[in-house]
């Protein structure tokens, strides 16, 4: 079996000294490929190293909603001339999140403007929305991203999945889909075809059950796989199949 984590922090410091025996420690759970996303100037910096160690290890970066004010000239040269990189396979994470106070209308100005970027360099885009799906769905109508568009983390609920599968969009589901007190997102889990769906980490956040409370870490995407076959009612080999190839399909990785 092989499970490719879709979405993972491995450059945050929580992991600096650590990374070998973190890559071991998935490759013993069958984690064999992960997503590395870069937010900021000092992440993208480690995300190149860590490219460097494993070729099952690809990279984003993107301006999170968090910094958004962050964002300039200096960002936007930097997405530009990182992306040249072929081993980076997405935009992102980018999006909206008004759980930060970080004013709205900056936080839309510059999502616009990355989902505009990736366009131009036909991307993927990983997208990050917190407490506020309504905004992410209709700048996303506005702008029509052609070039894919995985939504991270999906912590709506089924009819918000159904709006955004009917725009053609991947769901990526992390631990969240195994909290006890998430069963709308297990709902939105459970609609999602099998062709369209994804699983995370987020790691160093959000662990799943059984691991809840530890510090996550891309190996632990076994254990959300296993959960999201049980519901859906199907084998962990199956899933990770499918899931596999959807990312690498979603990603443009060929090989
Ligand atoms: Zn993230």
């Amino acid at each position: 079996m092989q499970i490719f984590d879709a979405h993972t922090h491995i450059n945050a410091p929580q992991f600096k000294d650590d990374i070998p025996d973190v890559i071991t420690r998935a490759h013993a759970l069958d984690v064999t490929a992960m997503l590395v996303l870069a937010d900021s100037p000092a992440s993208n910096a480690r995300l190149r190293e860590l490219l460097a160690l494993d070729d099952h290890i690809y990279g984003a970066l993107g301006c999170h909603p968090e910094t958004a004010l962050d964002y300039g000239p200096e960002w936007e040269e930097l997405l530009l001339t990182t992306m040249q990189n072929p081993r980076y396979k997405a935009v992102g994470e980018i999006g909206l999140d008004y759980y930060h106070d970080v004013p709205h209308d900056v936080q839309k100005r510059i999502f616009i403007r990355q989902l505009e970027l990736a366009q131009e360099l036909h991307r993927p885009v990983v997208i990050h929305t917190r407490d506020a799906l309504a905004d992410t769905y209709d700048i996303m109508q506005a702008i029509q991203p052609q070039d894919g568009v995985i939504m991270h983390s999906f912590n709506g609920d089924a009819h918000w999945a159904e709006k955004f599968l009917a725009c053609g969009y991947y769901l990526s589901f992390s631990g969240v889909v195994t909290f006890a007190n998430a069963p709308e997102v297990r709902e939105a889990a459970l609609i999602t075809p099998a062709d369209r769906l994804l699983v995370e980490t987020d790691a160093p956040y959000l662990a799943p059950i059984p691991m809840r409370g530890a510090m996550n870490e891309p190996g632990f995407t076994r254990y959300t796989l296993e959960f999201l076959a049980q519901i859906r009612e199907t084998t962990a080999t199956t899933l990770a199949a499918q899931t596999f190839a959807n990312t690498k399909r979603i990603l443009k990785i060929n090989e």
